[in-house]
């Protein structure tokens, strides 16, 4: 904390949004042009602005530091080194939209960074940033930590919630959206940690400071990429939102390959964006370019891939994983997932069929935009890339198996 206040001009931005009206936060938030950093990049201060104010029910604060999506460590590290930022960017959120209580839901794997925060909250409460009348004004807001138990989907908002309030980590149904129903029936914002860091220097500095940093007209500030995979300098990479592409990321900022082995492909943004060729890395790395080349940024968690890697026996294990973290609750999901799991499995496994990469394309295609969550686009996305730019990775497996079975015959 005492680092927090002497070099991060800690809870100032608290103190100056106290003075200020919900409407003048919400309009500085949306001057910003802020997105979701969790993965959907919805814009954050209209999402701050669907909350009704006439609504009497308890409305919340909710952020999500669940950070399941593989592949992805930025939020970790935020709660690690700034703890009191996104405490500061919660009370500030709360005072937006009315709320007078926030819970941050940790990914129950990050045990370090939930003592961290708790330890963090504690300060907060001693000091008068949190608790009643904050900083001598009429604003009361109680923050909490609730760890999950390892469940992926409880990264899905309406899963968290529902695991928030004690009951199985399920998607919703929506709408309602969590704006009208959220935690506990109130309206609620379920915000990402990465999102509501950002918020005390949108205050301090101005939502068109934070806006210009970022190079595209719709995406303000900076963004954290995560950076895995078989480059030279891996890690955690904070750059302006748009403002660099793949190829600068893998050759300039992580010093290139890791080996003189050639790039295969790139997963961009966590594992369930489709993949990505090593002929498609001069895309700019933000939201609208890597969709109009048919991937996403997503949780801009990217991972890199020389052609030493098993293509087949990454599509399984990715597939696997979804399977594996499927709720259960839609049938496309539950069957198709576990189908596709199934397949590429024989084909990994020497007893793979001509006929399947269309099987794959056929259940993929019967999960993709007909489930409740993402999580079924999740999963489908990378299959579908695979069989389309890595075919020749599983006709050669499948190829080679025939071979051995007529060789044998
Ligand atoms: Fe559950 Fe899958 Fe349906 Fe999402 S898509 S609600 S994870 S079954």
């Amino acid at each position: 904390l005492a680092y927090y206040l002497a070099k991060m001009n800690g809870y100032t931005a608290l103190k100056k949004a106290l003075g200020m009206t919900s409407d003048a936060i919400i309009d500085e938030v949306k001057k910003s042009n802020l997105r979701g950093r969790g993965g959907a990049g919805f814009p954050t201060g209209m999402k701050w602005g669907f909350i009704p104010k006439q609504s009497t029910k308890p409305k919340y604060v909710v952020c999500n530091a669940d950070e399941s999506e593989p592949g992805t460590f930025k939020d970790r590290d935020l709660m690690r080194y700034t703890p009191h930022l996104l405490i500061e960017g919660m009370a500030i959120a709360g005072h937006a939209i009315g709320a007078n209580a926030g819970y941050i839901y940790i990914r129950g794997e990050y045990t370090r960074e939930a003592k961290l925060l708790w330890e963090a909250i504690e300060e907060a409460y001693a000091k008068g940033y949190l608790g009643k009348g904050i900083m001598g004004s009429a604003f009361n807001f109680d923050l909490t930590v609730h760890r999950g138990a390892g469940a992926y989907i409880c990264g899905e908002e309406t899963g968290l919630l529902n695991s928030l309030e004690g009951k199985r980590g399920e998607p919703r149904v929506k709408p309602p959206f969590p704006a009208q129903a959220g935690a506990f029936g109130g309206p609620t914002i379920v915000n990402n940690v990465e999102t509501l860091t950002a918020i005390p220097y949108i205050l301090n500095r101005g939502g068109e400071w934070f806006s210009k940093l970022g190079k595209l007209e719709k995406s303000g500030g900076t963004r954290l990429f995560c950076v895995s995979g078989h480059v030279k300098k891996p890690g955690l990479y904070e750059l302006p939102a748009g403002g660099v592409t793949l190829r600068q990321l893998i050759y300039d900022y992580c010093d290139g390959m890791i080996s003189d082995r050639p790039l295969k492909a790139v997963i961009p943004g966590g594992s369930s964006a489709p993949m990505l060729t090593a002929d498609e890395i001069d895309v700019v790395l933000d939201i609208e370019p890597l969709m109009k080349i048919g991937s996403m940024l997503g949780s801009a968690a990217i991972m890199v891939i020389d052609d030493s890697v098993d293509m087949v026996k990454l599509i399984r294990r990715i597939t696997q994983f979804y399977a594996h973290e499927s709720c259960g609750q839609c049938t496309p999901c539950r069957e198709g997932c576990r189908w596709m799991e199934e397949v590429i499995h024989r084909i990994e496994h020497g007893k793979g069929r001509k006929q399947d990469l269309q099987l794959l394309l056929d259940i993929a295609d019967n999960i993709a935009g007909k489930t409740l969550c993402a999580l079924g686009d999740a999963a489908a996305g990378p299959v579908i890339s695979f069989v389309k730019k890595f075919r020749a990775d599983f006709e050669a497996r499948i190829r080679s198996e025939e071979h051995h079975a007529q060789v044998h015959h």
